[in-house]
């Protein structure tokens, strides 16, 4: 397994998995202009793009849509209340592939989860994807969740992550600096803050604290807040957590940014 996240926060959120069989896109949240380039600074393109998993409609998910047009080949992976959702703003009808939430299906050699998770959304949704072969030198199995716009975990939640090596998780805000934000109205800050809204830094934490997986490899701390939050906030909030969890690797992706490749191999 191949991995980067393209680009992950408030103004948008992509990620490309590759596989043995497949190359994929995690949620399409920026201009197609954008995703193009940013594809292209890690030597790859949209043309190579296989198929594309949306999470939930909103905009930095699913801000490159529209501009797909011109790229038919590309299968659009969702739930069917998320697809309509999203098809009512577009002006064309990509190839959808509609999947049940909480049923596992297969995408060439992706074994794919889908799962609810609570968020101010038609039907949003994580996922986990696993590949490979137990006990293969070459492509061992490797299995990543992606666990972002969540306001909770529920306990299905937790065991998507418990049975994963790869996490990605939203650390979304810092509720000091939530409070203190003085563009959000109060409306806006209890949604962010409530059961279906975003996760603070300290759920992230307390998640992870729950869950903790010695198998855990790395996990990618996302979706962070421009103004709500920071790497030092995100840093600070994990400091304890990074002395129990020694053998896993934890990178904080900041607001608007992307990361390396990483080879899971
Ligand atoms: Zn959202
Ligand atoms: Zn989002």
């Amino acid at each position: 397994m191949r991995f980067c996240i393209l680009g992950s926060g408030s103004s948008g959120n992509a990620a490309f998995l590759q596989t043995e069989g497949a190359r994929v896109l995690i949620d399409a949240g920026f201009s197609t202009r954008r995703l193009g380039a940013l594809l292209a600074a890690v030597g790859e393109s949209l043309e190579r793009i296989d198929a594309i998993f949306l999470t939930h409609e909103h905009g930095d998910h699913t801000a490159a849509l529209d501009g797909l047009k011109k790229h038919p080949h590309l299968r659009i992976f969702a739930n069917a209340a998320t697809a309509r959702a999203v098809q009512t703003g577009l002006s064309h009808r990509p190839d959808w592939q509609i999947f049940e939430t909480g049923n596992v299906f297969r995408f060439r050699d992706l074994e794919v989860h889908s799962f609810s998770v609570p968020h101010d959304a038609q039907e949003p949704v994580g996922f986990r994807f696993t590949a490979g072969r137990e006990g293969d030198l070459f492509t061992s199995r490797r299995s990543l969740a992606w666990v972002t716009d969540l306001g909770y975990a529920p306990q299905h939640v937790h065991e998507h992550l418990r049975a994963a090596d790869i996490i990605v998780l939203e650390s979304n805000y810092c509720p000091e600096l939530l409070q203190a934000d003085p563009r959000r109205p109060w409306s806006l800050k209890q949604r962010i803050g409530g059961r279906h809204g975003h996760l603070s830094n300290q759920g992230a934490r307390e998640l992870i604290e729950a869950v903790g997986n010695p198998r855990w490899r790395h996990v990618f701390l996302a979706h962070l807040s421009r103004d709500c939050n920071s790497i030092a906030a995100v840093e600070s909030a994990l400091a304890g957590i990074r002395l129990t969890l020694t053998t896993c690797e934890f990178a904080v992706v900041g607001p608007g940014e992307g990361t390396p490749f990483y080879d899971f191999t």
